[in-house]
């Protein structure tokens, strides 16, 4: 059988993996890439492998970096089934949307620029799809993909070709996320299981699960986002983040807090509301300005199934995890520009990296004020905006104006939604038996090389770190 990588190789975004038996296609995810121009530009190149002729995509969580490019297989002609958890269907749908939306936008302002990206740069790639900058895809074909999903549980097989079984189980990530367990039956007749990490969370995390330990695989397909490094404890995170506040409201200054809508948007609401709930904060003023966050949380709140166990004992004790006095929830653009005068209190908004979004106008109006905190508390790719900031660049281009950076930043490693070095390695350790070979994908280049270097020596067992379109044949 063979197994190609068509993203996410030596780099975190992108992840789709492409399985051929001889009798069943079928992909384990089909994310977009992101991040820098180049990398950005892959999202335009065709598929490697013929979109109509695949029986199904495996979709391991909502996060665009693994669904993004689905609408785009779909109007080529996929016609399989997507087969995921419930929340991930519709926190994926979610996601999309923005998506579809963002892209009409900026595609639309960059016409109305004169053809110029948001820095004055033309873009680069003469002649490329990528420069006309068109839309990847449209809320349309968005919506064209909602009937092609299929949803399961965790934890039981499916037989869904005479050659193919599958199991999800919890990948601890975000709400709904999955491992994938694959049984193949070979040409030749032997049986091999093939398991695909997807994005692991980082055991203790708040809302979500801890990862499932899977105990037997031929082959490893696993993400390294951090393996290179271990997170700040929790509770220090926590810590941290609860003295910025404080001090914040001592000072009448603001807090902003550029966060992923999905997950990491839910897990700050959950501490914040620990704090207020438990008086250990008041009169706190909290504004959730993204419209998407706000849709993700509706989802959150209709699997409370998916919860760990303190999440679910808050809500059994009539607390709502993600809501607390003094939450303000913006909907309208104009609502969002009038935050401008606001002074002390604490702005969650996206997008996560600071590429576009609301977050881009509240960064214009604070940034410049050494009184503000602008809290990180998630990854931020090469190349983008928060990347910037967070690398401490003095002077930023936001908005086609140069900004003096003198806002307090801060980094809470703490939140990740991944693993980090430790959990990774005790994630792969729990394999019983080593496997064959252990593919290492879903990390920056000499992320990857020394995590895969590290493991190799640990676990004794065969490791590769894949390259774009590179093919194995799996025996
Ligand atoms: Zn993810
Ligand atoms: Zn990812």
């Amino acid at each position: 059988m063979k197994l190609k990588f068509c993203g996410a190789t030596r780099t975190v975004t992108g992840s789709c993996f492409y399985l051929d038996t001889g009798d069943f296609k079928f992909l384990v995810d089909c994310g977009a890439f992101q991040g820098k121009d180049e990398i950005d530009m892959l999202n335009y190149e065709p598929f490697p492998f013929d979109p109509s002729q695949l029986d199904a995509v495996f979709l391991t969580h909502a996060h665009f970096d693994h669904s993004g490019r689905i609408p785009i297989l779909v109007k080529q002609g996929f016609k399989g089934r997507i087969i995921c958890t419930q929340p991930t269907r519709d926190l994926s749908m979610v996601i999309l949307s923005d998506a579809a939306k963002l892209q009409k936008e900026e595609y639309e302002r960059w016409q109305a620029r004169g053809k110029k990206d948001s820095e004055g740069k033309n873009l680069s790639a003469q002649g490329s799809l990528y420069e006309q900058r068109k839309p990847l895809f449209t809320e349309e074909d968005v919506e064209n993909t909602l009937d092609l999903f299929d949803i399961y549980p965790y934890g039981s097989s499916v037989s869904i070709h005479k050659d193919v079984e599958f199991r999800m189980r919890d990948a601890g990530h975000i709400l709904g996320s999955s491992i994938f367990e694959f049984w193949i039956k070979t040409k030749e007749g032997r049986d091999r299981r093939i398991v695909f990490s997807g994005d692991l969370g980082q055991p203790g995390a708040r809302i979500v699960k801890d990862p499932d330990l899977i105990r037997e695989a031929d082959y490893v397909v696993c993400e390294s986002t951090y393996g290179n490094r271990l997170h700040k404890s929790k509770d220090e995170t926590v810590l941290e983040f609860l003295s910025i506040l404080k001090k914040a409201q001592e000072d009448g200054a603001n807090v902003l807090i550029p966060s992923f809508a999905i997950e990491r948007t839910q897990e700050i609401l959950y501490e914040i509301n620990l704090f207020v709930e438990n008086k250990i904060l008041n009169n706190l003023e909290v504004y959730l300005d993204s419209p998407m966050a706000s849709k993700a949380t509706e989802v959150f709140k209709q699997y409370p199934t998916f919860y760990d166990e303190d999440a679910r004992r808050l809500l059994e004790k009539g607390d709502d995890p993600f809501n607390f006095p003094g939450l303000i929830t913006i909907d309208s653009a104009e609502e969002s520009k009038r935050l401008i005068s606001k002074k002390g209190v604490v702005i969650i908004a996206g997008s996560g990296m600071c590429t576009g979004g609301r977050i881009v106008h509240h960064i214009k109006n604070n940034i410049e004020n050494p009184n503000t905190h602008m809290v990180f508390v998630g990854y931020q790719v090469d190349g983008t905006l928060g990347r910037r900031i967070v690398d401490k660049e003095k002077e930023i281009n936001v908005m086609g104006q140069n900004l003096e950076v003198k806002a307090q930043i801060h980094t809470l490693g703490g939140f990740s939604a991944h693993g980090d070095q430790r959990d990774l390695r005790y994630w792969l350790r729990g394999f019983g038996h080593s496997p064959k070979k252990i593919f290492i994908v879903h990390g920056d280049e000499d992320i990857a090389i020394g995590f895969g270097t590290n493991i190799k020596s640990e676990l004794g067992v065969d490791v590769d770190i894949p390259k774009l379109n590179e093919e194995f044949e799996l025996k």
